[in-house]
């Protein structure tokens, strides 16, 4: 199966990032499809969460694949497909680091409720509820945001870049450096998604 193209912010189609999504409401063989290409695409990407704009669709769908237990040795995975989800509860208050497969490069402090409820339907239009708790529910709130058109950026109290970095060891990863501002497509963006300027397209 071909994996889909992401849509990243200040790309082709990105202003789909920053509009609400429309509610399905057709749970036949093509919605179907649509989740099992956005599970192979974030699974490739990798990332925990894909919203349906994120891969240029109008559609209030979700997927996330996260360990079921983080104590599990064995590291089972679960998948979560959430159609029109609806965050009906929310508690706690916890800022954390993350990032977005649409906002390469950068990662962004945000505060999150520790714990959500939800109520959302599963891909055969069965209604059901799921309790979240601290790192997972900041992704089902990342990824809710995203069918809102609201991106972490726009939430964010720090942004940082992220740089590559050799280890002692060899081993590659990533350092999160703190910086005031940065281009988020054509936006100059401060935390909290202040606006700093903006790039005039150059006209053709
Ligand atoms: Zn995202």
């Amino acid at each position: 199966m071909a994996v889909l193209e992401i849509v990243s912010v200040g790309g082709p189609q990105s202003e789909i990032l920053a509009r609400p999504t429309t509610r399905v409401r057709d749970f036949g063989p093509k919605l179907h499809q649509l989740l099992d290409r956005m599970l192979e695409t974030m699974r490739e990407a990798p990332g925990v969460g894909l919203a349906a704009p994120q891969v240029g669709v109008d559609l209030r769908v979700a997927v996330i694949e996260y360990p079921d237990d983080e104590d599990d040795p064995e590291n089972t995975m679960r998948v979560y497909e959430l159609i029109n989800p609806e965050i009906i509860r929310s508690k706690g208050a916890e800022c954390g680091q993350e990032g977005c497969l649409s906002i390469p490069g950068l990662v962004a402090d945000v505060d999150r409720a520790t714990y959500i409820l939800l109520r959302a339907q599963d891909r055969n239009g069965r209604e059901f509820r799921l309790k979240a708790y601290d790192w997972l529910a900041r992704v089902f709130q990342h990824e809710i945001d995203h069918l809102q058109g609201v991106l972490m950026t726009d939430k964010a109290t720090q942004l940082y870049k992220l740089v590559k970095k050799t280890d002692e060891n060899g081993e590659e990863g990533y350092d999160a450096i703190p910086i005031e501002e940065a281009w988020i497509g054509n936006r100059l963006v401060r935390a909290e998604g202040k606006v700093a300027g903006v790039q005039v397209a150059s006209s053709r």
